[in-house]
């Protein structure tokens, strides 16, 4: 069976991987291999331009890397407290946070993120009427209604919003916030039912004992790509280096532009790509998902001169701030193999839906405005010694409100119209490693078995 993958990023890689022993792959991939895994050298020292850890609790990750035989590698980041950049003050989140609603009221209530008014409305959730949330419901929607405004804007949009670089009205909670939408499902209020849990453990925060959290190669996260590139040509998996232009589907197969015919193709690019390949055969909405465009700031600094606060690994902004950057990550501290003598290195994120300020600024005005900004922060007023900028335009898929059906729509379409295609990437499932390299694995898996099925 000759299958094509379109699209070389981890998705990809991960089809490929999952087809390499029973298909003659060709991966299609005009860039690096790897997309938005990259991990380059900055000041001397591998550090990560895209992805800096996968989640552990979604097994696809860690399971791929024990295959290319990494366990030993895998590294978690140091212990260390997220700041939230409120009021113009940085002050700890408070613990016991799910995607940023509070299980618990005492530590939000210490912490002096909310008003009394703000904490008055949170209680609220105790004793309201239940909200109801369907097959699916906006996050933002559903916290306030629950807890109120405040807790929305201060605590949930910073987490969840900076995850997904987009503000959390409107975002689908059945796609982004499971937890949540299950908790609001099992009781009327999402306290009660965030502090109990389901059962599974899902709804609480982490158990201590459970093991990291996050995971990431030692020396970045390029290199799962690495080793996946190294085994794949190993196996003999092709790479052509080019973009494809269309996709066709044949009664002799699927034609690549005018790169030969195959048996099968994933697609593992954005789908608003897959949409164009495919022409008249996609599936309407496909087109119509949503991706938002960012880019990551690295900086370094003098270590003598930029005081970045001990055992902390990362600031939060939320939008209302009306700051650029929407969180910084003090790479230095959270990945002590990063950190060189004398050398801070803080990775600063910009863009969100409906923001592309940042879009507008060439690189050098990028690194001038976030720099100035991370010393208001921090109350400094070094300059940094070197600056590197990593841009991932149309990078992160919008999830709205019932994202879930719609891509099973999608699916079912597809089958249809072209069994022998499968889609893969984040644009679906989910944008983290963990759920970008299972839904590759299901696309490569889904047309061997419909190929196996036609050939009866
Ligand atoms: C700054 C940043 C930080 C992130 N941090 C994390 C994190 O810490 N943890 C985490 O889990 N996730 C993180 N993510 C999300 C995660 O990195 C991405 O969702 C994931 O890497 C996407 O993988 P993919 O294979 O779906 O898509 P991509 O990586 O975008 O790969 C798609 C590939 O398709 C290629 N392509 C496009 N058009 C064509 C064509 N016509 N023909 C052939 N090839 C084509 C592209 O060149 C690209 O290489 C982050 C993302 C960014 C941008």
């Amino acid at each position: 069976m000759k299958v094509a993958v379109v699209g070389g990023g981890i998705a990809g890689l991960a089809a490929a991987w999952e087809l390499r022993a029973d298909a003659e792959v060709t991966v299609f991939e005009p860039a690096a291999l790897g997309g938005k895994v990259r991990t380059s050298v900055f000041e001397g020292v591998a550090v990560d331009e895209g992805p800096d850890a996968f989640l552990t609790r979604s097994p696809a990750a860690v399971q791929l890397c024990s295959e290319l035989g990494l366990d030993s590698e895998l590294v978690a980041p140091a212990a260390g407290r997220t700041l939230l950049w409120a009021g113009g003050r940085l002050k700890p989140l408070p613990d016991g946070l799910v995607l940023g609603v509070p299980g618990r009221l005492a530590p939000v209530v210490r912490s002096g993120l909310l008003s009394p008014a703000g904490m008055a409305r949170a209680g609220l959730d105790l004793v309201l009427p239940g909200t109801p949330a369907g097959d699916d419901v906006g996050v933002g929607e559903l916290v306030t209604a629950r807890l109120g405004r405040e807790v929305a804007d201060r605590l949930v949009e910073p987490l969840l919003g900076s995850i997904h670089a987009a503000p959390i009205t409107g975002m689908s909670a059945a796609a982004t916030a499971p937890q949540l939408l299950a908790a609001a499902r099992r009781r009327r209020s999402l306290f009660r039912a965030l502090r109990e849990g389901d059962g599974s453990g899902g709804g609480r925060p982490p158990p201590g004992d459970g093991g990291p959290l996050f995971l990431a190669p030692r020396l970045g996260m390029g290199r799962i790509v690495q080793r996946l590139h190294e085994e794949l040509h190993a196996a003999g998996v092709r790479v052509e280096r080019f973009a494809v232009e269309t996709v066709r589907v044949t009664p002799a197969g699927v034609e690549m532009g005018g790169s030969g015919i195959f048996d099968a193709a994933v697609l593992a690019v954005p789908a608003p790509v897959a949409s164009r390949l495919l022409g008249a055969a996609a599936p309407p909405p496909l087109a119509a998902i949503e991706l938002t465009s960012v880019s990551l700031v690295t900086l370094a600094y003098d270590a003598a001169r930029m005081e970045v606060p001990a055992a902390v690994n990362g600031v939060l902004v939320p939008a209302g701030e009306g700051r650029l950057m929407t969180a910084c990550s003090f790479g230095s501290n959270k990945w002590p193999q990063w950190a060189t003598p004398g050398r801070v290195v803080v990775r600063v994120s910009v863009g969100r839906r409906g923001d592309t300020r940042a879009d507008e600024l060439d690189d050098g005005a990028l690194v001038d405005r976030l720099s100035a900004e991370l010393a208001a922060a921090l109350g400094s007023r070094a300059a940094p010694l070197a600056a590197r900028v990593s841009r991932w335009p149309e990078a992160f898929p919008f999830f709205r409100v019932g994202h879930p059906e719609l891509v099973t729509g999608i699916r079912d379409d597809l089958r249809l119209r072209a069994p022998a295609v499968a889609l893969a990437g984040a644009s679906y499932g989910g944008a983290g490693i963990p759920a970008c390299i299972a839904s590759g694995r299901a696309a490569a898996a889904a047309v061997r078995e419909r190929r196996l099925a036609a050939r009866g």
